[in-house]
């Protein structure tokens, strides 16, 4: 068995082909992965005891990013988006970065934050003398509100007290979860310890609940690429761009992310295009994610990139920084089996690993974006992709949507009305000699 993320030829395969791959790759039983993505992996009966009023099951496309490496180790990047090219461009930049030995990824902690706000607090630097002097206790308390993660080696770990003036104060409990995401560890630490502290500082207590915005958390992912693997110019070709070009044409993008704002936002969303396939596809909350990355972009008080892009002699070289709080055990992996089937691909065992490869994808979609952007724009590569999906809905089936698609690419409009009427002449031309036949 392989294990090895370079598939040759996989997009070219059938989806049906390409599952079997898969279990030829991973040694996973093919029926394991037929039924696991069967409906999307929920049928309406347990999505019924997820949420509330629930009337159905809502699916998106579950698609596989190739050539990923990280740390030496490749992996299998599962991925759930709706959107064109995003799954092509993370595997295309990964297999740029992999010529330099892939992604090295760091985790910075493992910690969680559960917060204990308390208001009317009179005087608060007493307050918190007395808080910091019963700091071991409480955390005894803290500890025995969650004993099995306490039992695995995990558990609360340290205290601190923030005074946010005007009498509000709060006490951050930091919490190692282990492989688990931990929200609902966390507030339970949080509810649990927050009359006693609330009873030391003389205070009102108020909310008892965990931060998403976990910077005790992080992971720190680098990458390189050689200039040689980033130019779009063919050598037998005027049109493109030379390698040191894109290198200089990719850090001055990154400059203007760092500088701006607005170009900062779409610079992340970017980066999020591949972190949230990857949290999705392993049944992780995305909204966890997207509240923790924003608040950290923002933390010198300006809108930053997540990422940052430089030379090093003839080579592009990246890295970026987030708070990623992703659970392997736990939270819908429970329910979903497309999730529990989308780290078995991936060969995750632990937290870190799970998220060192969600950002890694994120790196890599980060550099495909840029990469597209500093040189020809993305619209030609986005739209040939987007004809496919039109093409679809225009009710093209089978062969028929790569044909739709290539006559839409070379003509004036990609619309629906343009893609029905490609449709009805293809129909008509390919029934005409059939007719002919039964003649
Ligand atoms: P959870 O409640 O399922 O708890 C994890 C469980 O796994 C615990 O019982 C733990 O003891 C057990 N476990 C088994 N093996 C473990 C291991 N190796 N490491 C750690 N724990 C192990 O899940 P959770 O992770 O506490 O909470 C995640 C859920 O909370 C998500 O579904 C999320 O959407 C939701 N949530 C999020 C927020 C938020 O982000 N603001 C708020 C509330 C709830």
């Amino acid at each position: 068995m392989q294990n090895e993320s370079r598939i040759s030829g996989f997009h070219k395969l059938s989806l049906s082909e390409r599952r079997r791959t898969l279990a030829d790759r991973t040694g996973l039983p093919a029926d394991e992965i037929d039924l696991s993505l069967h409906a999307g992996g929920l049928d309406p009966a347990t999505a019924d005891k997820m949420v509330e009023n629930a009337v159905g099951c809502y699916a998106l496309p579950f698609g596989i990013a190739l050539n990923v490496r990280v740390n030496g180790v490749d992996r299998l990047a599962p991925m759930v988006v709706e959107e064109p090219s995003v799954i092509a461009a993370a595997s295309n930049a990964a297999r740029i970065v992999r010529a330099e030995g892939g992604f090295y990824a760091e985790p910075l902690g493992n910690l969680m934050i559960a917060q204990v706000q308390l208001h009317d607090v009179g005087d608060p630097i007493q307050a918190a003398a007395r808080i910091c002097e019963r700091s071991g206790s409480l955390l005894a308390a803290c500890r025995g509100a969650v004993p099995n993660l306490v039992a695995r080696g995990g558990g609360p770990q340290s205290l601190e007290v923030r005074d946010l003036g005007g009498g509000y104060m709060v006490v951050h409990v930091n919490i190692d979860c282990l492989d688990a995401m931990g929200a609902n560890l966390v507030n339970g630490v949080a509810e649990a310890i927050g009359p006693h502290i609330a009873a030391i500082a003389e205070g009102t207590l108020g909310l008892r609940i965990l931060s998403n915005l976990c910077d005790g958390r992080r992971i720190r992912v680098r990458c390189r690429a050689r200039a040689e693997d980033l130019a779009t110019r063919r050598p037998d070709s005027d049109e493109g761009y030379g390698g040191e070009e894109v290198i200089d044409r990719i850090v001055r993008a990154s400059e203007f992310a760092e500088r701006d704002p607005y170009r900062a936002a779409t610079h992340n969303k970017g980066v999020m295009n591949g972190i949230d396939s990857v949290v999705l596809a392993t049944g992780n909350d995305f909204r966890a994610v997207e509240a923790g990355a924003h608040a950290y972009a923002c933390r010198s008080g300006v809108y930053r990139p997540l990422s940052i892009w430089r030379r090093d002699g003839s080579c592009l070289v990246g890295e970026i920084e987030l708070p990623l709080a992703l659970g392997i055990v736990g939270g819908t992996l429970r329910l979903q089996p497309a999730a529990r089937l989308a780290l078995k691909l991936a060969r995750i065992t632990s937290s870190p690993d799970l998220a060192a490869l969600a950002a890694s994808v994120g790196l890599a979609s980060n550099l495909a974006a840029l990469r597209a952007l500093a040189t020809e724009g993305i619209q030609r590569g986005h739209m040939s992709l987007h004809a496919r999906s039109v093409a679809t809905a225009a009710g093209a089936r089978g062969d028929e949507v790569e044909l739709i698609a290539q006559r839409l690419s070379t003509g004036r409009a990609i619309n629906l009305e343009a893609a029905a009427s490609l449709l009805g002449e293809l129909r008509l031309s390919q029934a005409e000699p059939r007719a002919a036949d039964a003649e």
